[in-house]
């Protein structure tokens, strides 16, 4: 079964970025819902059981059909969100370094041409889902809580969830203005981390 572990800072940590109230709604209550759906689903698959997420999600054709929808939905929202806490710090290294900082400027120029292509997408994504930087430094979007494996794609390196429930408490409908603050508590060291483990 699939556990919901728990953020790896305090829910009150980036303040005034994200609200602890956000963070606890958001991680508490949406999160926990996607792990539950998912292990629910699993119930019916005990074969599925000791397999990695990840797996299953690269994998969707071999799933059973009666439960093939929600393991993409809610297994893709138990690894999008895992994904996107991880991504998120309190502390303030606000500009990719080292490799992650290569791969950027070789693909964007510069960091903030980067960061105005990955609003831009993140802005003009309709309705509910994620944009994500992929390992090849390719910007992509997904709807609902499809994950860039769904299309064959590698896993991602870094994610934002541009779903209303991801910033409604603290900005209403201004998604510009959540995503201005998200760029604030980005965790490049841990986009760096990943990126690294993906060049070995
Ligand atoms: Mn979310």
């Amino acid at each position: 079964m699939f556990d919901l572990s728990e953020l790896p800072f305090d829910y009150n940590a980036l303040s005034p970025h994200l609200s602890a109230s956000l963070m606890r709604l958001h991680h508490d209550k949406h999160h926990r819902a996607y792990v539950d759906k998912l292990n629910k689903a699993i119930t019916k698959h005990p074969e599925l059981a000791g397999k990695l997420l990840v797996d299953l999600l690269k994998d969707v054709d071999s799933l059973p059909n009666d439960v093939r929808v929600s393991i993409i939905n809610n297994g893709g929202g138990h690894y999008n969100h895992s994904l996107f806490w991880n991504c998120l710090s309190p502390n303030e290294l606000r500009m990719p370094e080292d490799r992650i900082s290569k791969l950027i400027n070789e693909k964007y120029g510069n960091y903030e041409q980067f960061v105005d292509i990955f609003t831009t997408k993140a802005l003009e994504l309709f309705g509910s889902g994620w944009v994500y930087l992929q390992p090849d430094g390719e910007i992509v979007t997904t709807p609902n809580q499809d994950t860039p494996m769904l299309s064959g794609l590698d896993e991602p390196i870094l994610c934002l969830d541009v779903w209303e429930h991801a910033y409604y408490l603290d900005y209403q409908n201004r998604r510009d203005e959540y995503i201005k603050a998200w760029w604030n508590v980005v965790n490049w060291t841990f986009v760096e981390q990943r990126y690294k483990q993906y060049l070995k």
